[in-house]
């Protein structure tokens, strides 16, 4: 029904970086927002992963459509939160939002909102003119009542989140963030557990905050190295890998560098894989 010959999923990219959002003379080509990725898969809705700064560039695009939006979280992390209050589309009267907590903790209703309490910002939830709900029970159900064909698996990361796999008309998605796929000691899920959730998926947009120099310093904080993104991607046999959730002070040049090595990592095993470091406005059909 209206849905597009050519491609079942589109992807854009409206913020890339982990942690902490920045603009600087040498990060403008990658950019400088917070995680926030949209997935179009139809023409009336979209699914938004992440509430980074990155939205607020995504709002002003969804203004003048009517388009339901479903935002989903990988996490209730600042960097994943952060850009909701500035989202333009919960100031429309007549939009449709639902958004969803990550945690199935009845304290906590749903950080996107919890943020907006009048003391850490002027608005309250209450003054949104939208016709947002917070859905709190069962959000894979939710979405999949809703005809979302998603799945959803736990990631290793302080303070916990989820990764999510998107199908749609045989093409895939696989959203990873803030995941470091080896943590020193316990696992949410072990990496051949990973490895069956990316399966052959299309597109897998990977956390590749760190590089070698990191470690061991950063062992343990969350995230995963572009060696370990890229092992996963080849181990899957995901099409095209997307690294992602840049460290704030990698510089643009330091992002190239990265592009060139993980191609060649690619290259020297004979894989056919696609890697894409990501950047600001970004967009795949897949
Ligand atoms: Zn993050
Ligand atoms: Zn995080």
């Amino acid at each position: 029904m209206g849905m597009s010959k050519q491609s079942s999923i589109t992807i854009r990219f409206w913020g890339v970086r982990g942690c902490i959002a920045g603009q600087c003379a040498s990060c403008v080509r990658y950019g400088g927002n917070t995680s926030c990725v949209s997935i179009d898969v139809g023409p009336d809705r979209v699914l938004v992963l992440d509430a980074g700064t990155g939205i607020r560039q995504l709002g002003k695009a969804l203004a003048d459509t009517s388009a339901d939006i479903f935002v989903l979280l990988s996490h209730s992390h600042m960097d994943h939160i952060q850009g909701f209050p500035f989202f333009l589309p919960i100031y429309q009267p007549s939009r449709r939002i639902w958004v969803f907590p990550t945690l199935q903790d009845e304290s906590m209703i749903c950080s996107l909102l919890e943020q907006m309490d009048g003391a850490h910002l002027p608005v309250t939830p209450d003054d949104l003119p939208s016709k947002w709900q917070c859905i709190s029970e069962e959000p894979m159900g939710f979405l999949r009542e809703h005809d979302f064909c998603i799945s959803r698996i736990p990631t290793n990361h302080p303070g916990e989140g989820y990764g999510y796999r998107i199908e749609n008309h045989g093409r895939s998605v696989v959203y990873l963030t803030d995941n470091e796929l080896d943590p020193p000691g316990e696992k949410a899920t072990q990496f051949d557990e990973f490895v069956q959730f990316c399966r052959h998926t299309d597109v897998l947009i990977h956390d590749a905050q760190y590089l070698e120099k990191d470690m061991p310093h950063k062992h343990g904080w969350g995230h995963s190295l572009v060696s370990q993104a890229c092992e996963l991607a080849m181990a899957a046999e995901a099409r095209h890998l997307i690294l992602y959730h840049h460290d704030p002070d990698r510089t643009d040049d330091e992002l190239d560098v990265v592009q060139q090595d993980a191609g060649a990592w690619f290259k020297e095993r004979n894989a056919n894989i696609r890697c894409t470091v990501a950047f600001e406005g970004l967009t795949l059909d897949i």
